[in-house]
């Protein structure tokens, strides 16, 4: 007899985790709640659908996120094969008719012997049947309860804003500086500034141009995380008080305590990305290159994330998943999608394809596959699982987060190249290996 699975949500993640364990001979039931119910970001009432912009971002392999979608490509992915096929010009990008990239996908799903669609509601997890949650960041009501009180400590984070992730190596260090608060380390990079630049900058701020919130987005902020703007207008002062504050630190360029300070903590193990320490924010993309671009040391910054504000719910996969998105201690049940903690269109179904792929090994007796910290599928796998700090939010793909190869050339396009090529060979091993 097929091995079964349900699947929960026909979004990205679900369409993708439920079609590669159907292309494996798991019997898939998969349910969707809409049309019944829709979600706020949800309006059609197809499958896989693109809530916001309709640009799966770069398609190129100088790029983390081109190099996914080849890996995926090559393991078969469903939304990879429908965007292809309903692409619009959009230069470097992968932009899609997003009306029929989803009228594809839901035709595919539908259309699969091994799939049955079910369109209702789910509020609990099914207990006896293994299962893959991919009901994305809106997820609300008696499952996110029923998720909440997983056994295993699963818990759910909301959090109303993040802070911008820059490159360590676009950070100018001829201006910044590494020193803990006190001379305890060297944990944090300090951009330091005089007081006529913090005046500049807290003017600047205060009046640049936020994004607007969608109205189905409470503008409800969490005081632990007020956007940077919000703080600064509370006063001229307030951040030089509060996350700018300069205490215990010596600028070695001028041997003096700076008038203020702009923090950044190292975001990944290999210390190749930062994150600005207090400074989510709401503003505008191009707002926060511009003011954030006043900051000494960050003039030429590179953003692998910049600042956004919705709500997002995802839970503590750090805590709770192993880098195949099962839940640890259960083998049979599985999280894909925005709601593990990886960020984005691709990066979501990316999830979804590695859960699907190993809850079907798991249901056919097959051990599991660990795509590796080398390719862009398995790095994100590994970060959401695997990251160790205190604050961790939600992660797009990105070449900061694959381990390096060692001696690399310094020139980033090469780098990048030659990251691409070990991930693709990597990626090729396994196919021939069978997935
Ligand atoms: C407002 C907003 C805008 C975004 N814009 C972008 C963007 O422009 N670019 C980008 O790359 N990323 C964007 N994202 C982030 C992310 O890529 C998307 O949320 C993406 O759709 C996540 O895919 P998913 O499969 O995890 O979830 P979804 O695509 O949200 O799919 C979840 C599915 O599960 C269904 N469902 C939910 N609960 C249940 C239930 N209890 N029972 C049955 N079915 C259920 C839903 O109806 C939905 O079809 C955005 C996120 C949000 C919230």
């Amino acid at each position: 007899m097929m091995p079964t699975a349900i699947v929960i949500g026909a979004g990205l993640a679900g369409c993708e985790a439920a079609y590669a364990l159907a292309n494996r001979a798991v019997d898939v039931t998969l349910y969707e709640m809409k049309p019944e119910r829709f979600s706020p970001a949800h309006k059609s009432e197809h499958f896989a659908e693109l809530v916001c912009s309709n640009s799966l971002r770069s398609d190129s392999l100088d790029n983390a996120v081109g190099l996914l979608k080849e890996e995926m490509r090559r393991l078969g992915s469903l939304i990879m094969e429908c965007a292809d096929a309903t692409r619009v010009p959009a230069g470097g990008a992968l932009a899609v008719d997003r009306g029929e990239f989803s009228a594809m996908v839901t035709e595919r799903i539908r259309t699969h012997k091994n799939i049955a669609v079910v369109n209702h509601e789910v509020f609990e997890i099914p207990k006896d049947t293994p299962c893959v949650i991919a009901t994305g960041p809106l997820t609300d009501g008696r499952l996110y309860d029923s998720i909440k009180q997983l056994s295993g400590g699963v818990s759910l984070h909301f959090y109303d804003a993040a802070a911008p992730i820059v490159t360590a190596d676009s950070v100018d260090m001829s201006k910044a500086f590494r020193s803990s608060r006190y001379g305890r380390g060297e944990d944090y990079v300090n951009c330091p500034m005089d007081r006529e630049r913090y005046f500049r900058f807290i003017r600047e701020l205060t009046t640049a141009e936020t994004a607007s919130l969608s109205h189905f987005e409470t503008p409800r902020v969490f005081e632990g995380c007020m956007p940077v703007e919000v703080m600064a207008k509370r006063g001229d002062l307030t951040l030089a008080y509060g996350p700018m504050k300069p205490v215990g630190l010596t600028d070695p360029h001028t041997g003096k305590r700076p008038f203020a300070v702009v923090q950044l903590r190292m975001d990944n193990k290999h210390g190749t990305l930062y994150n600005m320490v207090g400074f989510q924010t709401n503003l505008k993309f191009g707002e926060q290159r511009r003011v954030f671009g006043l900051i000494p040391g960050l003039e030429s910054a590179e953003y692998v994330r910049y600042g956004v504000m919705h709500r997002n719910s995802y839970i503590d996969a750090p805590n709770v998943l192993t880098p195949y998105y099962s839940v640890k201690g259960n083998p049979h049940l599985y999280f894909a999608g925005q709601i593990t903690g990886v960020e984005g269109y691709v990066e979501s179904a990316s999830s979804g394809l590695t859960a699907g792929i190993n809850l079907a090994r798991t249901l056919l007796g097959k051990g599991c596959i660990d795509f590796g910290r080398q390719t862009a599928i398995g790095a994100l796998a590994h970060y959401v699982s695997e990251y160790s700090g205190s604050d961790f939010q939600p992660m797009n793909a990105t070449f900061s987060i694959i381990e390096p190869i060692p001696d690399a050339p310094k020139n980033k396009r090469e780098r990048y190249g030659l990251t691409s090529k070990r991930a693709l060979s990597l990626i090729d091993r396994i196919i021939e290996n069978g997935v």
